[in-house]
Parts: structure tokens; C-alpha cells; sequence
């Protein structure tokens, strides 16, 4: 008997049995692939800028749901990918609950680490510094034509900084848990930098006042990240 068989009559989970035996590669649950990632600092790291009852509320819980549907979605419909990426690419063929949730699932974990502790003059150096400049005229022209696009996305989404494929700079918006790399995206691209604009992410602290949450929120933007992303 096959130990995959054995498995399935006996209705061990393959993770109780030793994963060192060497005899077969342990068929890890499809389903679990996707989990919640840490928050690469603490709860309170990003204060006063994001309080801590958001953080813990906006990762324990919104993310945490988001993995969770997501690998139920993909459970019910029986779509067996591992890769994130993918099922963004080619997320119009698959289920709604897999686009909002899936997305849902990218799009915090690309949240998390474009953030960090707040500083005063907050900048980005080197080439996205001279691309904003190039393409947006000045840093703070970048700043305002992005913060429109935050405000002027209604209801939940994201506003986005993309490079398209064919290596330009624009900002985007996208509804609900959409983002760039989606095949429905209006511009694809590859997301630099992008806020979460859903009430969820900043109401505790700023109630119905999207615009200070934008205004403060340079103040914890990782510029580092956002140039990886930008070379990448
Ligand atoms: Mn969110």
C-alpha cells in the first residue's frame, strides 16, 4: 500500500507522522500552503502614526481572515496552486471569493514591511528618488497625485505607485482587495508602493478623515522597500 493511501484510509494527517522518514515527500495539505506571515515589527512599532489596537486588528484579524477564505475558496474550488502570483495573474478565471480574498492576502503582505517606525523626513534616495522626480515633476507633486488617488478611490481599496512593464511610473487605484497584478487590473504593473484605504486601516485613530491618515502615513513609509521593489 502506498503511505498517500495508507493516509487517506487511516485519516492521519500526513503532519503527525515524522517528516524525516526520506521514504516520500511529505504531501503537505494544499490548503494550508497560505498563512498568516508575522509582522515583521512589533504592534505598537508604527505609533503614533498607526495605533496599536489597528495593527493588531488589521493583521491578527483582517489578514488572518483574508488567508483563511482564501484557502477555503481554493478548497471548494479545487484550484491547487501554491503561488500567490499566480492565481493574481489569472485571477479573472477564477472564483470571486479567490480574487477578494487572494488579493486580500497579497496586498497586506505587501503592506506590512512598506512600513516601519515613524521618521521625520521621510524620503526616498537614489533612482526612485530621481524617477519620482522625473516623472511627477518634484517629490511633493508625487506625494499630492498619489494622495489624490487615495482620496479619490470610493469606498475600500488601494491607491498604488506601479512600474508597467514597459518600465514606467504611474499611480493607480484599485476597488476592494483588486490590485495591479491582477489580469482585471485597469493598469497592471508591478506595485512600488501602495496604502490601504479601507476604513479598517485607519478609523480607530482618524474616524472618517482618510486625508491626515495619508498625511501622516509618509512618515512610516519603508523607502527602502519601495526601492527594492522599484530595481526589482
Ligand atoms: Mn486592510
Amino acid at each position: 500500500m502506498e503511505r498517500r493511501q495508507f493516509l487517506k484510509i487511516s485519516g492521519l494527517a500526513p503532519l503527525a507522522l515524522p517528516l524525516s522518514s526520506g521514504l516520500w515527500a511529505a504531501p503537505q495539505p494544499w490548503h494550508d500552503h497560505f498563512t498568516l506571515p508575522a509582522l515583521p515589527y512589533p504592534t505598537n512599532a508604527l505609533e503614533p502614526v498607526i495605533d496599536t489596537l489597528t495593527m493588531e486588528i488589521h493583521h491578527g484579524r483582517h489578514h488572518k481572515a483574508y488567508v483563511d477564505n482564501l484557502n477555503k475558496a481554493l478548497d471548494e474550488a479545487g484550484v491547487h496552486s501554491h503561488d500567490i502570483l499566480d492565481l493574481m495573474k489569472r485571477v479573472s478565471a477564477l472564483p470571486v471569493a479567490v480574487r477578494n480574498n487572494g488579493g486580500g492576502h497579497w496586498n497586506h503582505s505587501f503592506f506590512w514591511p512598506l512600513m516601519r517606525p515613524p521618521r521625520e523626513n521621510n524620503v526616498p534616495e537614489g533612482a526612485l528618488r530621481d524617477a519620482l522626480v522625473s516623472v511627477f515633476g518634484s517629490f511633493d507633486s508625487f506625494k499630492e497625485q498619489f494622495k489624490k488617488a487615495a482620496l479619490g478611490r470610493f469606498g475600500s481599496g488601494w491607491a498604488w505607485l506601479i512600474k508597467t512593464s514597459d518600465g514606467k511610473l504611474l499611480i493607480t487605484s484599485t476597488p476592494n482587495q483588486d490590485n495591479p497584478l491582477m489580469d482585471v487590473a485597469e493598469q497592471r504593473g508591478t506595485p512600488i508602493l501602495g496604502i490601504d484605504v479601507w476604513e479598517h486601516a485607519y478609523y480607530l485613530k482618524y474616524q472618517n478623515k482618510r486625508a491626515d491618515y495619508i498625511d501622516a502615513w509618509w512618515k512610516v513609509v519603508n523607502w527602502e522597500f519601495a526601492a527594492k521593489n522599484f530595481q526589482g
